[in-house]
């Protein structure tokens, strides 16, 4: 439209409220018109709490890329990255580590044009045009190649953008693709609006967001967001109202969590991999391990059928069984399946090691 400020992309209706622009000006940005504008204003109206939610959520984000940080995570992809402003994930991660990469994806051009500019100039970061609901696409981008190593774990962020995805654009089956494209040791971190303990202002608000939106909000119950998680571990409180999650400090805790009615979790991929197939490299017992594993008389759980992965790509024989087996002084080498991952651990012993043939 003519008079349109500079950052507005050529094509974009701004007479029409969107979800990027609703959310900046929510958090009190300035990339957003009269249309959206409105439709906070309507939303306040029903739920007066709407703009602490904002800022509550873009908080939660904040506390969960520090928390990722010093957990040593150095790369993020945060899909559903909204227009910039205060504490960019590449902001807080880059604090803790002037090296941390991070890709951004949005499908809104504003979000994304916004994003071009600040990230101009900066090779750790970059901004993708890239729809959730199409995760392959995400994961194959050169930008998400080049900064994202998947053998390796990194950070994903999905706040506050899997209730813009329809159940009928199957939500679990795009964070499933994500999920399984990342190396053990990973965290998912979301953050998703639910009905649970506000039925009622929720009910509200979806009508006045779904009246003037294109894209549809869809709130889910506690069961259906966890289920998003798959089988990642939630690290500690678990799911909770938003500023439940480690709160910076008690006093950010309000007497009522759920009147912030996003849940919100950070989830690590689990270290343990099936890796039966591999090869053993080396081995001080090398010969009695490749016995257990690939002869007919292994026995049913041979030390070889699980193992965890760490974030070095170090391998531990399941401690409890290594044990039972008396299995003495480890330091297996495997040749896993995806890769050259090696394993070490000095386990108990507590009788003598098997025979070895
Ligand atoms: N994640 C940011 C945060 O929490 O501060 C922004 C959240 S904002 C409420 C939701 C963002 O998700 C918007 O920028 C919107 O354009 C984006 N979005 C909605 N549906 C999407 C989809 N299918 N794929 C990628 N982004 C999407």
């Amino acid at each position: 439209m003519a008079g349109e400020p500079d950052w507005v992309p050529p094509g974009i209706d701004t007479r029409r409220a969107n979800i990027a622009r609703l959310y900046d000006y929510l958090l009190g940005g300035s990339h957003n018109f009269l249309a959206d504008q409105d439709l906070g204003r309507a939303l306040a109206a029903v739920e007066p709490d709407v703009r602490a939610i904002a800022r509550a959520n873009r908080a939660f984000g904040g506390r969960a890329v520090r928390f990722l940080g010093s957990a040593g995570i150095r790369q993020f992809l945060d899909i559903g990255s909204g227009i910039p402003t205060e504490g960019n994930v590449h902001e807080v991660a880059q604090r803790a580590d002037r090296g941390a990469r991070v890709v951004y994806a949005d499908i809104d051009p504003v979000a994304i044009a916004h994003s071009r500019t600040i990230l101009a100039n900066r090779e750790n970061a970059a901004i993708i045009e890239g729809d959730l609901r199409e995760p392959e696409k995400i994961l194959a981008h050169d930008d998400t190649r080049r900064l994202i190593d998947f053998s390796q774990p990194a950070g994903l962020l999905l706040v506050s953008v899997l209730h813009y995805v329809a159940d009928a654009d199957d939500p679990w089956s795009a964070v499933a693709t994500l999920r399984e494209a990342l190396a053990p040791g990973s965290y998912l971190v979301l953050c998703h609006g639910t009905a649970e303990g506000k039925p009622a202002v929720v009910q509200a608000a979806g009508k006045v967001f779904n009246r003037s939106v294109a894209t549809q909000s869809h709130v889910r119950s506690r069961a259906e967001i966890t289920r998003l998680f798959g089988d990642f571990a939630l690290v500690d409180p678990g799911l909770v109202h938003i500023p439940l999650w480690r709160p910076d400090s008690p006093a950010d805790v309000p007497g009522d969590p759920s009147k912030f009615w996003c849940l919100a979790g950070v989830a690590r991929k689990p270290l343990r991999q099936d890796i039966r197939g591999a090869a053993v490299e080396h081995c001080p017992h090398n010969a009695w391990a490749k016995t257990w594993h690939t002869r007919p008389r292994c026995p049913p759980r041979s030390p070889l059928s699980g193992f965890d992965v760490f974030t070095g790509g170090l391998l531990v024989v399941d401690p409890g069984l290594a044990a039972d087996r008396g299995d003495r002084d480890h330091d297996i080498r495997i040749a896993a399946r995806s890769g050259a991952a090696r394993a070490g651990w000095r386990g108990p012993s507590t009788s003598p090691a098997p025979a070895r043939s």
